[in-house]
């Protein structure tokens, strides 16, 4: 094993650390953590240190940390076979089993999966085969796509532009002019508070039927959103929203893209998040709960009649131009197969259900009445608190205060990990699915105890 100071020292001088703030990590005033282990909703770092993971990482580890199921399933398909492509017909039995577990799991009328590594990856596909398909059917200027603010998509180039976060966009020369943002279904930050909610959703609806006719249906091929805005600050959308926005792009002929990367998978109590929502998508992105991060994977499930579309376009350009070395990893598939088994085998997606709306409801108990708590929101296993300066003026904080990691950094003195989401004073949850209530009321305990400690 390497000494402490030697891999300090290492990580100081050679790791580049995603999603980091660059300046403080070399002057040392963002410490490292090195993470060592993990068992159901816990991690153990080197340092004897327990965290209750109330992030499941990054919303990703579904089942919880340490299943020995998936770890033996990848460690089996490493011994016999770790690698061969899915170029020109190939796959092992783990990416065609993966593909029909996919197809059983998801709303009707999707019948294929294109397998990626990452949500990112993922997105950036999903656009390509949108601008095939337009090609396609002969409809070259049928291109741009439009996103919501507060949307996250990623942050390669396309999906970083699709990302409606100004932190993902700035010193990056994005967003790509072929991407159009609108209105977030954020009705706790809509600017005129007099707005009934059945009013913010056809303000919602009328503000993107309103950029589709300045732009020219003929130019708009998609849309693309969350079932629940997820980084952009962890909002479900207001009732009716989903609805409203579909009849637009029906009238419109325009594609909707629902990604899951994080609503995948059983995190609303659903299996997927477009079944909760009613939303009827022509293409899901997948990633995260799909292995629950046991390896890197991710999917692009198309529904039935777009893929006749691609169909055709092959018979006349040949090979679809698009793949990765690592399409349908066999270790990933898998990793995959074994854990979407264990979603099953461990009632995974109905205690999301039960055990999400307790907390979500608890939570709301505990600090909706703190003069600061704007707004305490969620569906399933996922939930947010949102701080405010005044909570009947509604004014917010000015965000150099740094009032959402304040509190997180003081959730972690108490050994839970929530995350200060990146625009706004938010602190987010999305634990594991296999969350006990015991479990929930220590997370919701020690935040209470953090914000009291912070804000009084
Ligand atoms: N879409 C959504 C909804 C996400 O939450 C994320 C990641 N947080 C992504 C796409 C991108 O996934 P990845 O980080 O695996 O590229």
């Amino acid at each position: 094993m390497l000494r402490n100071d030697q891999l300090d020292q290492w990580d100081h001088d050679h790791f580049f650390h995603p999603s980091t703030h660059l300046g403080q990590f070399a002057r040392g005033e963002l410490s490292n953590r090195i993470v060592t282990g993990g068992e159901g909703v816990y991690i153990n770092d080197r340092d004897g240190n327990r965290f209750l993971d109330a992030f499941a990482g990054l919303y990703c580890v579904n089942i919880g940390y340490g299943r020995q199921e998936v770890a033996e399933a990848i460690a089996a398909q490493a011994k016999e076979l770790a690698y061969y492509h899915s170029y020109v017909g190939h796959g092992t039995e783990a990416s065609v089993t993966l593909a029909k577990m996919i197809i059983d799991r998801a709303p009707a009328n999707m019948s294929r999966v294109y397998f990626g590594l990452s949500g990112s990856d993922a997105n950036e596909t999903n656009i390509k085969l949108v601008w095939y398909y337009n090609n396609i059917l002969g409809r070259p200027e049928k291109k741009k796509i439009i996103s919501r603010w507060r949307g996250y998509h990623g942050s390669g180039l396309m999906t970083g532009s699709l990302t409606g976060l100004e932190l993902f966009h700035k010193k990056f020369d994005l967003p790509f002019s072929q991407v159009l943002h609108t209105e977030a279904p954020y009705y706790f930050r809509r600017k005129d508070l007099s707005m009934s909610e059945a009013d913010f959703v056809a303000h919602c609806a009328s503000e993107l039927e309103a950029m589709i006719e300045r732009e020219g249906a003929d130019t708009i091929a998609a849309f693309i959103g969350e079932p629940v805005l997820g980084t952009g600050g962890i909002v479900p959308p207001p009732a009716g929203y989903w609805a409203a926005i579909q009849k637009v792009l029906k009238k419109q002929d325009i594609l909707l893209i629902a990604d899951e990367v994080v609503t995948g998978f059983g995190r609303l109590g659903t299996m997927m998040g477009s079944t909760h929502y009613g939303i009827e998508p022509d293409i899901i992105t997948i990633a995260k709960g799909l292995t629950s991060a046991y390896a890197p994977l991710s999917g692009s499930i198309i529904g039935e009649d777009m893929w006749k579309v691609l169909e055709q376009g092959t018979d006349e350009n040949g090979p679809i131009g698009h793949g990765w070395t690592y399409s349908a990893h066999p270790i990933g598939a898998a990793a995959g197969v074994a854990n979407l088994k264990l979603i099953d085998e461990m009632n995974l997606v109905a205690n999301a259900g039960e055990v999400g709306n307790y907390f979500n409801a608890a939570m709301a108990a505990a600090l909706g009445d703190h003069d600061h708590v704007g707004d305490v929101r969620g569906d399933g296993m996922l939930c947010a608190v949102e701080f405010v300066e005044d909570k009947y003026d509604r004014t917010f904080f000015d965000p150099t205060r740094k009032v959402g990691p304040s509190i997180a950094a003081a959730l972690l003195k108490r050994d839970v990990i929530a995350r200060a989401m990146p625009q706004g004073d938010i602190l987010g949850f999305a634990p594991p699915l296999c969350l006990t209530r015991e479990e929930a009321d220590t997370v919701i305990s020690a935040t209470a105890d953090a914000v009291k400690e912070v804000l009084g």
